[in-house]
């Protein structure tokens, strides 16, 4: 059998894995490269297959950077079937519906300069239509059920812990009468975090491909994030002004909510407005609310875990402006989580220049972003054509991470009955895969780090 990494090799987006063996050739996720525009150029390139020759897809959740280039996928020819859970499915039909939207937007805004400059247009991946044209391929699966893909081909789903319907994947090939098991960890999640499960760990395996996005950070405790939200709150109700947080739409806002759900019904939080400024997270808070089969003990105490008297959904523009008329403390959470497009850059237009109001982060921001440049201290930024000086407080609050840190990645290894025969470290950045692979070295076990494009016989 061969596999071949044909993304998250040495970077952590654009996940995707090719298993080959005899005729069937199965794809473990379809992710979309994001970041620096020297990644984000490989979405444009040819696949490294045939996608009419891949018979499945076997997808571990539903982050753009594991789902996002279905779509692409399915334009091309793909007429197989893709596994996810329910939750999965459910969530990956707004978040590539929104895929295609933001990319509309992103190359009609591009296209005005290349025309300028003389370049030929470019045109978006896909299409809300095109989106939507894969959804007909989507097929249900339950964790902890092993299925036969193909004949010589079995998969089993276990719980990841990461975002709701997030998946670890067990495959098992049969092939001249041995069957070999690879473990696709998928995003694996941290141990305490609410709403989701903690992490499943797997038994035994041959061969792993685990990612390692934190493969060199430790987290903040997140049993403390719920008084450290709540004295951020404080403090910015006491200068009487706005918390103004970035978030991403899925897994982060519901996170959010429900921890202020949890301080408002302890009757901790100032009886003061939650704007949900965010479409999309308010369409992903609707599946959250729906998938309480995949909720820890603790969010299945609520009847609603996401929902509380004074949470104000704003779905329209018209109702996101009416948030900068609104002068009393309040908070606002809108995305994007980095703060490089959506409703949250208006808010930094009316409120970043205002010392009485705080910018909370509540997620990695990287290089190049707006966010980042605010969150390392800059006194004046640049956006949407004009210059804004940043005067409100800047605060972070790392352990918001969906990703286990170095610690639950090992605490993960360590529970396998025995080790693997080859680790495979993907999904991470360079610096952040070498010291993780350091230290499994040190522990004896055998590990690789594949360059993207490169197949392995196993
Ligand atoms: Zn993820
Ligand atoms: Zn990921």
């Amino acid at each position: 059998m061969n596999l071949t990494f044909c993304g998250a090799a040495r970077i952590v987006t654009g996940s995707c894995y090719l298993i080959e063996s005899g005729k069937d050739k199965i794809l473990v996720d379809c992710g979309m490269f994001q970041g620096t525009k020297e990644i984000t150029r490989l979405n444009y390139e040819p696949f490294r297959f045939d996608p009419k020759k891949i018979s499945y897809v076997l997808l571990t959740h539903a982050h753009i950077d594991h789902c996002g280039l279905i779509p692409k996928l399915v334009k091309e020819g793909f007429r197989g079937k893709i596994f996810a859970t329910s939750a999965t499915i459910d969530l990956c039909r707004i978040m590539l519906e929104d895929s295609a939207e933001v990319q509309q937007t992103q190359t009609e805004e591009e296209n005005k300069r290349r025309l300028r400059e003389g370049q030929e247009i470019r045109y978006p991946l896909y299409d809300v239509e095109e989106a939507r044209a894969s959804f007909p391929y989507f097929s249900e699966v339950e964790y902890e059920r092993t299925y036969s893909i193909t004949k010589n081909l079995q998969a089993r789903y276990l719980d990841a812990g990461h975002i709701i319907g997030s998946s670890t994947i067990e495959v098992y090939v049969a092939e001249n009468s041995e069957t070999k098991k690879i473990v696709f960890s998928g995003d694996v999640g941290q141990w305490d975090a609410p709403i989701v499960h903690d992490p499943t760990p797997v038994e035994e395996t041959d061969y792993l491909v685990i990612e390692s996005t934190y493969g060199n950070r430790l987290h903040e405790d997140v049993k403390l994030r719920d008084d450290l939200l709540l004295s951020y709150v404080r403090e910015t109700y006491k200068k009487r002004g706005k918390l103004l947080i970035p978030s991403f739409a899925v897994e982060r806002t519901q996170e959010l909510l429900y921890a202020f759900n949890k301080l408002f019904r302890a009757g901790k939080m100032p009886n003061e407005k939650v704007f949900l400024d965010s479409p999309l997270a308010i369409k992903a808070t609707g599946i959250f609310t729906r998938h309480r089969e995949d909720y820890d003990k603790e969010a299945l105490e609520y009847k609603d875990p996401f929902g509380f008297p004074n949470l104000v959904y704003c779905n329209t523009t018209e109702e996101s402006k009416e948030i900068n008329e609104y002068s009393g403390p309040c908070i606002v959470i809108a995305g994007n989580g980095m703060a490089t497009g959506g409703r949250i850059r208006h808010h930094f237009r009316h409120g970043l220049w205002n010392p009485k109001n705080t910018v909370l982060f509540v997620g990695y921001q990287a290089e190049g972003t707006l966010g980042r440049e605010i969150l390392e201290g800059s006194k004046m930024v640049k956006m949407m054509g004009m210059s804004i000086a940043v005067k409100a407080d800047i605060r972070m609050i790392d352990s918001f991470s969906a990703h286990a840190d170095l610690d639950g990645l090992l605490k993960w290894i360590y529970a396998m009955k025995r080790k693997p025969k080859k680790i495979f470290l993907v999904h991470g950045e360079p610096d952040s895969i070498d010291s993780f692979r350091a230290k499994l070295k040190k522990e004896g076990y055998k590990t690789d780090v594949p360059k993207l494009g490169e197949t392995i016989a196993l």
